[in-house]
């Protein structure tokens, strides 16, 4: 069972403090968990450019696509790399910058009251098994600490704008461990 620490601050995964962050608004609980996947170079795994770029130290000079992303600021609460390695950007006590534009349930500003979880992946390849033998762990441990009622993609709450986590997140997985949790009615239809 994972404990947590002041803050939201999840025991057993790394911790690098992102300055992409900001209090939530006053009354509004954590109650949804928004995938998403990344990679940096798009499609390219295994360097460390993720961390950077939420990190804000992106080298804009190391990679052509850099260059085109350098100034933008992001963060999500958790990355989660291709070798289950977990790494903790944001306190999920407090709104990490990853939603966007975004709208649940008639609800907009997602950020507000979620909890982003980032693969490392693309819309192209399939997760690993690492990466989900990660995952199910950390999303019990959010619900063991949050009122999470739903969890949906990045593409769910940016329709027409984002596409990840994309066609190879595995929806049928998270529906079996997570029956009682509203999820994207495309999946659960
Ligand atoms: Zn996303």
């Amino acid at each position: 069972m994972s404990t947590w620490q002041a803050g939201g601050w999840l025991d057993g995964v790394r911790w690098l403090p992102s300055p992409n962050v900001g209090e939530r608004p006053a009354g509004s609980e954590v109650s949804l968990v928004v995938i998403h996947n990344i990679s940096l170079p798009p499609d390219e795994f295994g360097g460390n450019w993720v961390e950077d770029f939420f990190l804000n130290r992106l080298d804009p000079a190391a990679h052509p696509y850099f260059a085109t992303i350098a100034n933008v600021q992001v963060s999500a609460h958790f990355y989660v790399r291709r070798d289950g390695r977990v790494i903790q950007f944001v306190g999920c006590d407090q709104r990490a910058w990853h939603a966007g534009q975004s709208c649940w349930c008639e609800r907009d500003n997602c950020n507000d009251y979620s909890i982003g979880v980032e693969l490392e992946g693309s819309d192209v390849q399939p997760f690993t098994a690492e990466q989900y033998a990660a995952l199910w762990p950390l999303l019990d441990a959010l619900r063991a600490r949050y009122p999470v009622a739903a969890i949906a993609g990045h593409s769910h709450v940016a329709p027409g704008r984002k596409t990840d986590p994309g066609p190879h997140f595995d929806w049928a997985a998270v529906a079996a461990r997570h029956a009682d949790l509203a999820l994207p009615a495309e999946i659960t239809a």
